[in-house]
């Protein structure tokens, strides 16, 4: 299977969700996140008509934008974000995705600053309490989002999400529908029902974030191909 026609397989599966939960295929972002894919790969995917790529990793990120990479659709950022690279990636990623923490906020509020731009973001929300993953604690994100709001140079377009690994099949749907509940909440009480993104959902478990709400989905491996960590 070729990118764009794995592409067209997931548009479909997406429209189908969409529709179940009373919306249309273009109310939904699709996101290749393309980490360990080449130039090449996310060159076919924007000519396959992705609407974003998310990368996860900032020297991977500047090396694929030196080859062009991600001409022709909008850069998100959706890994780990160490503080001492937040320089490389503000004003370079369009949206940052995994904001989870308030140094990390405070961060790209100053470089933001300095390169005078307001840098759009999605605050993580850690819904597992995992130890292994940052991001807010559920408890811990309604005041992170006060927080971000009083910050001139960040603005706060949603929240970001990722469950721990299911056991069974639609093992995620709990954690996704708690993240739902967060983004109702704080968009209503926060950001006068302003909230763009609710990002949640990959390869496996896409269509069942999309019926508890999410209106962007990370797709890696079902677009891409399985990623080879052997070799690298
Ligand atoms: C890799 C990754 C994805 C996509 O994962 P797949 O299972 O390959 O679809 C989505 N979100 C984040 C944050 C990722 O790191």
């Amino acid at each position: 299977m070729t990118i764009s026609e794995n592409l067209a397989a997931i548009r479909q599966r997406i429209a189908l969700a969409a529709e179940e939960s009373g919306r249309k295929a273009s109310d939904i972002t699709l996101v290749g996140a393309s980490k360990m894919n080449d130039a090449d790969a996310c060159r076919a995917a924007i000519e396959a008509g992705i609407d974003a790529l998310g990368e996860n990793r900032v020297q991977e990120m500047l090396q694929k934008l030196e080859e062009n990479a991600y001409d022709g659709a909008p850069l998100h950022f959706i890994g780990h974000l160490q503080r001492n690279k937040v320089r490389q990636v503000v004003g370079v990623a369009s949206l940052i995705q995994s904001v989870g923490s308030t140094a990390l906020l405070d961060e790209i509020e100053r470089h933001a600053e300095k390169r005078g731009i307001v840098q759009d973001i999605l605050l993580e929300v850690n819904v597992g309490g995992e130890a292994a993953k940052s991001g807010f604690a559920p408890e811990e994100t309604f005041a992170a989002a006060q927080y971000a709001k009083t910050l001139p140079h960040i603005r706060v377009l949603g929240l970001m999400t990722v469950p721990p690994i299911a056991s069974e099949a639609h093992g995620s749907v709990p954690y996704f529908e708690k993240v739902r509940a967060l983004y109702v909440d704080i968009n209503e009480k926060l950001f006068h029902n302003g909230f763009v993104y609710l990002s949640m959902g990959m390869s496996d478990d896409f269509e069942d974030a999309i019926r508890a709400g999410a209106n962007m989905v990370r797709v890696g491996s079902a677009i891409f191909g399985a990623r080879n960590y052997g070799s690298v």
